[in-house]
């Protein structure tokens, strides 16, 4: 079994499995909801929300809804869920997993240098423990990579 080398390479299997399962996820949702989802937002309240929050329904680009509440009548997405989740659909998820991933490859290219992994590592705290952004440690993996791994759900204690 091999077992990780480097500080960073805990962070980097970490985030390659988080960007498949996400893409997969992505091409799924696609390939029975195509994107671009859109949101059709109405006044009128779904029956388990405060009524200011309205009514949303996300329609795939075939034109249909993704959920219709088995046609009842009543939309049970608020406006705001029904935006947020067309601004997250599956083309807008794989752009972000497609930027990560050159965000990465960048990070380890020839002729560019992290400026977290330049250097001697330190850390300049100011007053507030506000650290640049370097590593404060050998051992310690690029911050760059962390912050990365950190919207895919990395944590102190995934490590
Ligand atoms: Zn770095």
């Amino acid at each position: 079994m091999n077992q990780p080398t480097t500080p960073d390479e805990n962070v980097l299997a970490f985030l390659d499995h988080a960007i498949t399962a996400t893409e997969e996820a992505a091409r799924a949702a696609h390939a029975t909801d195509p994107a671009p989802w859109e949101a059709a937002t109405g006044k009128s309240p779904t029956h388990d929300h405060d009524h200011d929050a309205g009514n949303g329904l996300l329609i795939n680009a075939a034109n249909e809804p993704l959920w219709d509440c088995e046609q009842s009548g009543t939309l049970c997405m608020t406006a705001a869920a029904s935006i947020h989740a067309a601004l997250h659909d599956p083309e807008a998820v794989l752009r972000r997993c497609t930027a990560d991933r050159k965000l990465i490859a960048l990070h380890h290219s020839d002729g560019f240098e992290c400026p977290a992994c330049a250097g001697e590592p330190w850390v300049d705290e100011d007053s507030e423990g506000n650290g640049e952004w370097t590593r404060s440690s050998i051992n310690a993996p690029c911050p760059t990579l962390v912050v990365l791994a950190e919207g895919y759900g990395w944590a102190e204690d995934a490590r």
